[in-house]
C-alpha cells in the first residue's frame, strides 16, 4: 500500500533500537479517515476467504482490528493482557514476548468469544518478531478455530517475524514492509 509508506516516510520516527514511532496516526493520535481506508485495503486482500471474525491483542491492534472488521462486516475480539498466569478455566491463554518492553505478557481469550469453526484473520498495527501472532495463533489452535492469515500494518522485515510465518504457510499480508531503518532513512521492500 503506496499511501502507507508515503505516510511512514511523512510522519514516521526512526528511533534507537529498531523502533518505529507512528503515535500521530495510528498508536496515539488516530488518523480516522486513513484508518478505514487501511480497513478497506485489508478486507481487499482477504476477500472471499470466508472470514468470520477478525482477532488481535490490546491496545494498540484495537484500531486496526475494528476498522478491518467494520470493512468487512464481520466482528473482532481482542485478547486481553494480564499479567499472571493465574486465569480460570473459561478463558484460552498464552504467553507472549514484548520486543518493545522486553518482557513477558500472558494473553487471555474468553471461550465465548473464539470457537470451533471460526475463520479468523489476525490483524496487528506491527508484525517484528511475530511473538504477539504466535501467541494469537495458540489462541486459535487451543479453540479449534482455523487462521486463515495475518494483515498488519507495518511490517519490520528486518525482524524476520513475518517471513517466519510465510516459511511456515501462514499467509501473511502487510500494508507496508521495511527491509532496512537507519539514519539514513527508510527502505522499503517492494512487494
Ligand atoms: P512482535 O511480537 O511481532 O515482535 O511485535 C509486535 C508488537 O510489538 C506489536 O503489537 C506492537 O505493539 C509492538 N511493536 C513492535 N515493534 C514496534 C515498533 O517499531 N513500533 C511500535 N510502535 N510498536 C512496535
Amino acid at each position: 500500500m503506496r499511501l502507507m509508506e508515503e505516510k511512514i516516510l511523512q510522519e514516521g520516527q526512526v528511533l534507537p533500537g529498531g523502533i518505529l514511532k507512528v503515535g500521530s496516526f495510528l498508536n496515539q493520535q488516530i488518523d480516522t479517515r486513513f484508518l478505514a481506508q487501511m480497513g478497506r485495503e485489508i478486507a481487499r486482500l482477504y476477500a472471499g476467504e470466508g472470514v468470520s471474525k477478525i482477532m488481535t491483542i490490546e491496545a494498540s491492534g484495537i484500531a486496526i482490528a475494528a476498522a478491518a472488521g467494520m470493512a468487512m462486516q464481520v466482528p473482532m475480539v481482542f485478547a486481553k493482557k494480564h499479567k499472571t498466569s493465574n486465569v480460570d478455566g473459561a478463558v484460552y491463554s498464552s504467553t507472549v514476548h514484548s520486543f518493545t518492553h522486553n518482557t513477558d505478557y500472558h494473553i487471555v481469550v474468553s471461550r465465548n468469544y473464539l470457537r470451533p469453526g471460526d475463520r479468523i484473520l489476525l490483524v496487528d498495527d506491527f508484525l517484528a518478531n511475530g511473538h504477539a501472532l504466535r501467541g494469537l495463533m495458540e489462541l486459535i489452535r487451543q479453540a479449534g478455530a482455523e487462521l486463515v492469515g495475518v494483515a498488519a500494518a507495518i511490517e519490520k522485515g528486518f525482524q524476520g517475524g513475518g517471513d517466519g510465518l510465510r516459511t511456515q504457510g501462514v499467509r501473511v499480508e502487510s500494508l507496508a514492509i521495511i527491509d532496512r531503518m537507519d539514519d539514513n532513512g527508510i527502505l522499503f521492500r517492494r512487494q
